[in-house]
């Protein structure tokens, strides 16, 4: 990493951190070979956000181990090399010492650079920044047949009529890749390293929490932050918001700033979300804010119990994190604890919703409408999101605003309802308001119509260029079959 005060050593350690790269490179590459060619190709990784079902790996996956590491801060370019499997904990981290921050920063801190690039990401500077996809300027990529390439964005071109990408032309143009390789999450291959763009950030974030009682008009304020990029003469940076109640919804404008005359902490004994409802105005430290939501996983921590305030008590509060309760929820599942004290108290059975969604900000009354009266989780949390491009894989309109809606709970099942119900629910709605849905969940389409809405036309010449064998799943059986 760069440090301007001595950049002699730092030249030396930033020399040093390109070569280790390199040879966890060939370390990884060397882990490719080892796998037998009629075994597919995976991710040997240790933490994940999936929440989809996945059939257990026979073969032993790809060692991604060493590529979890920040290479190098240039904070005059303001750009960050950095190994894929580095989680946004690690590269806030390395950034903020720098005053700049990635373009977009999930709300997860266990979250890697590579899965959210690959997996699609999104938080409150989507509405200026769109994706985190967005602000990568180049991708070293280990593809599915076993190269290493590296990608740039390159001309901007219609791939949506299916035209051939050409891998191995003149100068090795990847663009197609580049641009394809948002939503494939791994199927065309795994990233190695990213370029990105860096911003900068000032001490503190001031939020205004900014209550409404309808739809409509919470929309109206959400299409004027994003053409104006202020409130009330103030401008903001950030903007998400939060619905409890078809009656009470919170837009949260987060704006820099250098001083603040008080900090709010969320870290211990008080929870985030709850603060949106008591209090109309607050201050964070930039790091405070970037990892607002991730000490109670939004409000998912409290199915552990970590609202009553003796349980958070006596809860180490480095263990307040949501990669710990991500963890957690993957042991229940293996043990299927939960679903055995359902049976054993005769609880009727329960779906799990978990999703993220995209509607077009001017159908978003009409969808709050359907979920409130269809699904009923609360709350849920709304991000406004702007394409910056079209990206052929997620069907995004530049052109376009959208809120970003998610929901991560169970719903009861009456009787004669399949244990898919809601989930099939809310991908009709999504279809009939014209939005889309994030794929890191569970998804119901037919093949046919996951083609439809995914451009199959685009997916298809990129995957016979950079993974003609099939060694690594395609994107239809990892996302909904469950590969
Ligand atoms: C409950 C829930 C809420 C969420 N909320 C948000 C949110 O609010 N904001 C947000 O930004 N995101 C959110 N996400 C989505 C999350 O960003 C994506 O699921 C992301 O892909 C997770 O990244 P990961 O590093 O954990 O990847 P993993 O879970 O390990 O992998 C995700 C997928 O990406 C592939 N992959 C991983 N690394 C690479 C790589 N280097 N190259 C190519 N492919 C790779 C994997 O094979 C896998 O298919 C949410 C997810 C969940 C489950």
């Amino acid at each position: 990493m760069r440090v301007p005060a001595d950049s002699a050593v730092s030249a030396a350690r930033t020399g040093d951190a390109w070569s280790r790269h390199a040879q966890a490179v060939e370390a990884l590459q060397e882990s490719y070979r080892a796998i037998p060619r009629d075994a597919p190709v995976r991710l040997a990784k240790r933490t994940s956000y999936l929440f989809r079902k996945r059939q257990a790996a026979g073969a032993p996956g790809l060692d991604v181990s060493r590529l979890g590491r920040v290479i190098d801060v240039d904070p005059d370019a303001r750009t960050a090399d950095v190994q894929a499997m580095t989680t946004y904990e690690d590269l806030v981290a390395a950034t903020l010492a720098h005053r700049l921050m990635p373009a977009v920063v999930p709300q997860l801190k266990g979250i890697t650079l590579g899965g959210a690039i690959t997996g699609l990401g999104i938080e409150s500077s989507s509405f200026r920044n769109g994706m985190p996809h967005e602000s990568v300027l180049e991708l070293e990529i280990l593809t599915g047949d076993g190269r290493l390439i590296t990608a740039r964005p390159g001309e901007e071109t219609d791939e949506s009529s299916g035209e051939r990408p050409r891998p191995d032309a003149g100068h090795a143009d990847h663009s197609a890749l580049f641009r394809g390789f948002p939503n494939s999450y791994g199927t065309l291959g795994y990233a190695t390293r990213l370029k990105i763009r860096l911003e900068p950030v000032r001490p503190y974030v001031q939020l205004r929490h900014l209550r409404f009682a309808r739809a409509d008009r919470c929309a109206e304020a959400i299409a004027q932050i994003c053409s104006s990029r202020s409130y009330e003469g103030t401008s903001v940076d950030f903007v998400d918001g939060t619905v409890f109640a078809p009656d009470e919804m919170y837009l949260t404008v987060g704006t820099f700033v250098d001083d603040a005359p008080f900090t709010s902490d969320y870290t211990r004994r008080k929870i985030y979300y709850r603060s949106l409802r008591e209090r109309s105005a607050d201050y964070l430290t930039v790091h405070d804010y970037l990892w607002r939501w991730d000490t109670d996983w939004f409000w998912s921590s409290r199915d552990l119990g970590l609202e009553n305030p003796l349980v958070r008590a006596l809860w180490p509060r480095s263990k307040l994190r949501s990669d710990v309760y991500r963890r957690l929820i993957a042991w229940d599942e293996r043990t299927a604890l939960s679903a055995r004290l359902d049976r054993w108290t005769r609880r009727p059975p329960r779906e799990d919703v978990i999703q993220n969604v995209e509607i077009p900000l001017d159908r978003i009354g009409e969808y709050l409408e359907f979920f409130h009266r269809e699904i009923g989780i609360s709350p849920v949390w709304l991000c406004p999101l702007r394409a910056l491009r079209r990206w052929p894989l997620y069907p995004l309109d530049p052109n376009q605003i959208y809120i970003d809606v998610g929901f991560w709970s169970r719903v009861q099942l009456r009787a004669g309802q399949s244990p898919d119900h809601h989930n099939r629910l809310i991908e009709d709605e999504i279809a009939r308001l014209g939005g889309c849905k994030a794929l890191y969940s569970t998804s119901y389409y037919t093949e046919d119509e996951f083609w439809r809405r995914y451009n199959g036309p685009a997916y298809r010449p990129l995957k016979d260029a950079y993974d003609p064998d099939g060694r690594l799943h395609d994107l239809y059986e990892k996302c909904v079959v469950g590969r």
